[in-house]
């Protein structure tokens, strides 16, 4: 195993895995087994309303079903854990004083609904472009609100445009202040945002490829921002084109007729499954039953599409199964 590239699968388990993510991590591990690289496995827990453990388990089960396999994290452990974000709450405490020692952090005590009620423009992900409104509040502002209210926690975004090389869509451009704004880092109930903790977490576990779906692309210049004021090495960035349902949709849990619990009550392989998904990354010519370890030397970048990937009507129908096995 060569010590070169390390990629992770970081689900979150607020629900079953779904075809998109397990499409997403079936590329994850492609492209780092195809340097011959590592994979390890980040349960994303960071919110505790919405993560369950049964879908811990369920999760590593569903890898394991489709044969994607990792060297660290999860159950395995390993020598960089904990590998569950619930359980590094300390790590992104002691992350986020460092930027607060800088004077970049501050106290935000709008509410949601003054957020969106805002006429602000709103960035590519379609929330609304924090106005600043509480940026330049003063000390005793800030106690008397303190009396009403727990506030969220905001980085003070510089003007600044961020520019990197995205492994499949190329040069990814955002000016931070005007197409994103101050972004929360820990929320007003105290739990840490996904941008912190995912670059974090990312730096300290040696993470060298992120490989995920196209929704984050516009993620990740907050991210770079973060590595960049807390000098932490970044990793490079592969973002995946997204699975749509027949009708056009973006998959959820609502698509249960293409479920892997669906799927495997009707009798699916996990090479089925792959084979299926590889044939929509446009790595195979046919969706033919077939192993992770077999596509590694079929896997290129250049073969995935670039526009998100509606799945053909009947591709995951039982019928289609029978069919492909005759022909
Ligand atoms: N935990 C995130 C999710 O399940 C993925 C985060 C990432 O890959 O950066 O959507």
């Amino acid at each position: 195993m060569s010590k070169g590239e390390k990629g992770r699968f970081a689900p979150s388990p607020s629900g079953r895995m779904h075809l998109g993510n397990l499409f997403c991590a079936l590329l994850a591990w492609l492209s780092a087994r195809a340097e011959n690289g590592s994979v390890l496995l980040r349960i994303e827990d960071l919110d505790p309303d919405r993560s369950k453990r049964e879908y811990i388990q369920l999760l590593e089960e569903d890898l394991a079903f489709l044969e994607l396999d990792f060297d660290e994290g999860g159950s395995r452990g390993g020598p960089l854990g904990p590998y569950s974000q619930s359980e590094r709450g300390a790590y992104y405490e002691s992350l986020f004083q460092k930027l607060d020692e800088k004077g970049l952090i501050y106290p935000c005590f709008c509410t949601r609904a003054q957020l969106h009620a805002s006429q602000a423009p709103h960035g590519p992900e379609g929330d609304p472009i924090y106005s600043g409104a509480c940026r330049g509040l003063s000390p005793r502002e800030i106690r008397e609100k303190e009396k009403l209210r727990s506030p969220a926690m905001r980085l003070k975004v510089p003007q600044k445009r961020i520019t990197f090389h995205d492994g499949h869509y190329g040069e990814i451009s955002q000016d931070l202040s005007k197409e994103c704004g101050d972004f929360i880092l820990r929320r007003s109930d105290g739990v840490f945002a996904y941008q912190l903790a995912v670059a974090a977490d990312d730096a300290a576990m040696g993470v060298t490829q992120v490989v995920r779906g196209r929704d984050l692309l516009f993620s990740t210049p907050r991210q770079l921002l973060l590595y960049e004021l807390l000098e932490l090495p970044a990793p490079k960035f592969f973002h995946t084109p997204l699975l749509l349902s027949p009708d056009g949709r973006r998959l959820s849990k609502r698509d249960g007729d293409i479920s892997l619990e669906a799927l495997m009550k009707r009798g699916f392989t996990g090479e089925d499954i792959v084979g299926r998904l590889a044939f929509l990354a446009g790595l195979l010519d046919r969706p033919e039953p077939v192993s992770p370890r077999a596509l590694v030397p079929l896997f290129s970048w250049e073969k995935v599409p670039l526009e998100d990937i509606r799945i053909p009507k009947g591709l995951f129908e039982k019928t289609e199964k029978v069919l492909l096995q005759n022909i």
